[in-house]
């Protein structure tokens, strides 16, 4: 049997996290020998598909030729990886090779799984059923929104945790918004397992004023289980103490947003725990066995909210911690569990939630963040894409966030 590659690090997926720590560290390290495992050719910037659902973004300009958002300097394995072996520090591809590392970085993002909602996948971009959470789909979403011609719309959002935890009710948001301007009659429904809107209670709050405002109804304790779509009805099971019962609901149109889990391959690793996801310390972001691997992004156990958001203040803590590492040091870096949401209220403003581990709220901006704002729209839409194709380069931008105090009585704003 041949001897398998070697190289110093090796990272596992080249998305969001796995391209902008082999940028950050090159830019430290310019002799490092990186090998970036990545099947995919198309680097999607996903968080803009929320836009592209409501068409106020082209779908054709969140996908970038993978070649062109990986640093030059890294070995490309266009190969899926299919497991770890940490004991031989070795990661294993589906084509039989094994790739010998002496630092892991393991950021394969996390799985949709659609199949696990019955009916669902035979439907999906037909009837009135759609997800923003594929780029082929998000268009149909607004084919969905700008047909509706009134009746029941629901959205639905499956067990935390999901990357984007605010992507189901952005969409919601904008289709009334939308289905509003237009003067149209919508019974619009919010269908969530969870008993809140949205995890943090500061925000939600605020949320709950939105969907007042919309006249939507939450249905809390509410999962979606199967699709029928050509005769367009939706179950939910629906659990209460003790029991749960099913319910039929419905639709003219249906968002539907996946369960969503650790990759399988992931799971049935050593580096998992329990839950499946990558077991890494959520200061450190070092495995919480194996000393010469880390992890970020969605594939990880961290409390926080899975986004890209959070990889850009990941990366540099990993960056740091991997080089101490390498190089003798003590670790040096910590992450404090930054996550921002931004939250679309109407076409045109957002409510732009940010926050740390234990929902503390740390706005970038000494402003009131629960005030829906036109100046985060521009953010969102301009932006934060620009930041994000720079971000994958190794370059940063500024980062203001801190934890701030505010009011409890969420303030008077219009969605
Ligand atoms: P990804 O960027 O998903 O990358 C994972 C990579 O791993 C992929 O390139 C994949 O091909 C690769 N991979 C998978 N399996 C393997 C394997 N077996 N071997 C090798 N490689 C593999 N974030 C925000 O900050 N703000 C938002 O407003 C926002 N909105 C969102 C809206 C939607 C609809 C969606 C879907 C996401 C949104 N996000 C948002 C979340 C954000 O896109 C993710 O959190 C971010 O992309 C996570 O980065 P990642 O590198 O962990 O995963």
């Amino acid at each position: 049997m041949s001897h398998p590659a070697h190289h110093v690090v090796v990272i596992v997926g080249g998305g969001a996290a796995g391209a902008t720590v082999a940028s950050l560290l090159l830019k430290r390290r310019p002799d490092l020998d990186i090998a970036v495992v990545e099947p995919a050719e198309t680097h999607w910037y996903q968080p803009a598909w929320t836009l592209v659902g409501a068409g106020a973004f082209d779908v054709a300009a969140t996908g970038r030729p993978m070649a062109s958002c990986l640093p030059g300097k890294v070995t490309w394995v266009r190969a899926r990886a299919s497991g770890f072996d940490p004991e031989n520090n070795q990661v294993l591809l589906e084509d039989g090779r094994r790739i010998e590392y002496r630092f892991l970085v393991a950021a394969a993002g996390l799985q949709l799984d659609w199949h696990k909602i019955e009916g669902l996948e035979a439907t999906l971009g037909n009837n009135g059923v759609t997800s923003n959470y594929r780029h082929d789909l998000a268009p149909y979403t607004w084919e969905c929104i700008r047909n509706f011609s009134g009746g029941q719309a629901l959205f639905t959002q499956p067990p935390m945790p999901i990357k984007c935890a605010g992507a189901p009710q952005k969409i919601l948001y904008m289709a009334a918004d939308h289905f509003r301007r237009r003067g149209l009659s919508a019974q619009l429904s919010f269908h969530t397992p969870g008993p809140a809107m949205f995890g943090v209670p500061f925000y939600s709050k605020a949320l709950e004023r939105v969907v007042a405002e919309y006249a939507i109804r939450p249905a809390y304790g509410q999962n979606l289980v199967a699709v029928d779509g050509p005769a367009r009805k939706a179950t939910f099971e629906v659990k209460q103490a003790d029991r749960s019962e099913r319910i039929e609901q419905p639709f003219e149109m249906l968002h539907v947003v996946p369960p969503q889990s650790a990759p399988d391959f992931i799971k049935s690793s050593p580096l998992a725990d329990a839950s499946g996801w990558v077991a890494v310390d959520k200061h450190s972001l070092r495995h919480a066995r194996y000393d010469n691997v880390f992890g970020l992004g969605d594939c990880t156990t961290t409390p926080n909210s899975k986004t890209a958001a959070a990889v850009r203040a990941q990366a540099p803590v990993v960056t740091a911690n991997l080089l101490d590492a390498l190089e003798g040091r003590e670790m040096s870096a910590k992450y404090d569990g930054y996550a921002s949401c931004p939250l679309t209220t109407s076409v045109g403003k957002i409510m732009l939630a940010e926050f740390l581990y234990d929902g503390v709220p740390a706005p970038s901006f000494p402003l009131d963040p629960r005030i829906p704002r036109r100046a985060y729209w521009w953010l969102k839409k301009s932006y934060l894409p620009a930041l994000y194709w720079g971000m994958l380069r190794g370059n940063l931008g500024l980062d203001w966030h801190a934890p701030r105090q505010f009011p409890e009585a969420v303030p008077a704003f219009k969605a």
